[in-house]
């Protein structure tokens, strides 16, 4: 879907008022999914700015001897979590708690397990419906560790994380990015069904998101930065071209990190491209 509200913006701010469709000085349209946009309750500059004040918060230390245990507490969180039915953001969210906390707390090895499923319930109040939200009892059953043990945790890691639940990932980014619009008419585009390559771009981007969640060399680089990677290395794996244009560069503020896209890309060539 292209916007068609065209000269309706925020005074001083690019976003359409109507749809939120990110609106470049150079007049180039960005091609959105219809079924990704929704109604506006905020302006989109105010969720970026907000996103971007939340992700100061992720510290994360990478000399913390968790990072040896942290790729096994991830798949298990990523199977607990779909187990659950929870959505992958509530999944993605719990992960920057988990390392935030584990990056300071001192928890013997055998609790990691505690700390992982706590930060799972953590998440859910954030990012599922309240009803949806899950309760130390929903997930308590996965551990042996005692209930009124993890009642404990879950203050140990909240006080770890100053009780900031919520937590800007690199999949927030991405989401707000795609709902603005990441691809636009001014990109050469090999395949004809341009809608089928916006779509394709979301995909491979969250696919680039799940990949990197896993690896904690990733881990040096902002929220921010990663999802632009992830956006990028869509891009690149689709052949659209420029891999960053000046009307990404508008709407982000910034230049894409190259060194980081380029870690990803080869990480991705390595496992699929062989
Ligand atoms: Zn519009």
């Amino acid at each position: 879907m292209i916007c068609t509200h065209s000269k309706n913006y925020h005074k001083g701010i690019k976003f359409c008022t109507v749809c939120g469709a990110f609106l470049s000085s150079s007049g180039s349209k960005t091609i959105r999914e219809q079924e990704f946009l929704s109604e506006l309750h905020f302006s989109p500059k105010d969720v970026l700015n907000e996103l971007r004040d939340l992700q100061r918060f992720n510290r994360f230390s990478m000399s913390s001897p968790y990072l040896l245990y942290r790729k096994v507490l991830i798949e298990w969180i990523f199977e607990i979590g779909e187990s659950l039915n929870v959505k992958v953001l509530t999944i993605h969210s719990a992960i920057y708690i988990m390392d935030t906390s584990l990056s300071t707390i001192d928890i013997p090895v055998v609790q990691y397990q505690g700390v992982a499923l706590i930060s799972l319930v953590i998440a859910s109040k954030c990012e599922e419906l309240i009803d949806d939200a899950l309760e130390i009892k929903d997930i308590a059953r996965f551990t042996k560790i005692p209930y009124n043990r993890l009642k404990q945790i879950e203050l140990e890691v909240l006080d770890s994380i100053d009780w900031r639940a919520h937590r800007a990932t690199p999949l927030h980014f991405l989401e707000f990015y795609i709902s603005v619009g990441c691809v636009f008419d001014s990109d050469t585009i090999k395949t004809k069904d341009k809608s089928k390559a916006v779509r394709n771009v979301r995909k491979y981007s969250q696919f680039f998101a799940d990949l990197c969640l896993q690896e904690s060399s990733f881990l040096v680089y902002s929220a921010e930065e990663l999802a632009l990677s992830f956006i990028a290395s869509g891009r690149k794996v689709l052949n659209i071209e420029p891999l960053w244009s000046s009307e990404l560069t508008e709407l982000t503020q910034t230049n894409l990190n190259l060194e980081c896209c380029e870690k990803m890309y080869s990480l991705y060539s390595q496992q699929f491209l062989g």
